[in-house]
C-alpha cells in the first residue's frame, strides 16, 4: 500500500474486495465502477489503484496514470452505449463538492445535462 500505515481509503476497500462495489471493468492501473448515488442514467466512477487523495498531489509521473483514466472512460462510455455523449468529471476541493480523497474520474451520460454545472 503506498500511504504505508495509513487508512484505506473508501474506493481502496472497494477494489480490495473489503466493501461491496459493482465494478464493471478493471485492469492494472485502475478500476471502474458504478457510483452509488448515480446523478445519470450512467454514473461510472474510474478509479486509479494508486491512492492519490487529488488533483492536488498529481506530479509529472502520474501523468500517464491520468491519461489512461480518460482512455478507460472512452472504453467504459462505449460499453454502455453512450452514443450521445458524455461528461467527464474530477471533482477537486471543497467548492467542487470533491468527498472522497482519492482521485477518481466521473463518466455521466445517458441524459442531456446542463452547463455550467451547478
Ligand atoms: P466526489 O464527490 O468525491 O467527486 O465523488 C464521490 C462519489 O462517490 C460520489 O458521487 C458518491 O455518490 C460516490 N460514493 C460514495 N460512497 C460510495 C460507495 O460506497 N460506493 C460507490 N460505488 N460510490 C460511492
Amino acid at each position: 500500500n503506498l500511504r504505508g500505515m495509513a487508512e484505506k481509503t473508501l474506493f481502496q476497500k472497494i477494489m480490495d474486495r473489503e466493501l461491496p462495489g459493482e465494478i464493471i471493468y478493471e485492469d492494472d492501473r485502475c478500476v471502474a465502477l458504478r457510483d452509488i448515488n448515480p446523478q445519470a442514467p450512467t454514473h461510472v466512477l474510474i478509479v486509479p489503484r494508486k491512492p492519490i487523495p487529488s488533483l492536488d498531489d498529481l506530479t509529472e509521473e502520474d501523468a500517464p496514470l491520468v491519461g489512461h483514466l480518460f482512455v478507460v472512460a472512452r472504453k467504459v462510455a462505449e460499453q454502455e452505449g453512450l452514443d450521445r455523449g458524455y461528461r467527464t468529471v474530477f471533482n477537486n476541493g471543497p467548492d467542487a463538492n470533491q468527498t472522497v480523497d482519492h482521485l477518481h474520474l466521473h463518466l455521466l451520460g445517458g441524459r442531456r445535462m446542463g452547463w455550467p454545472p451547478g
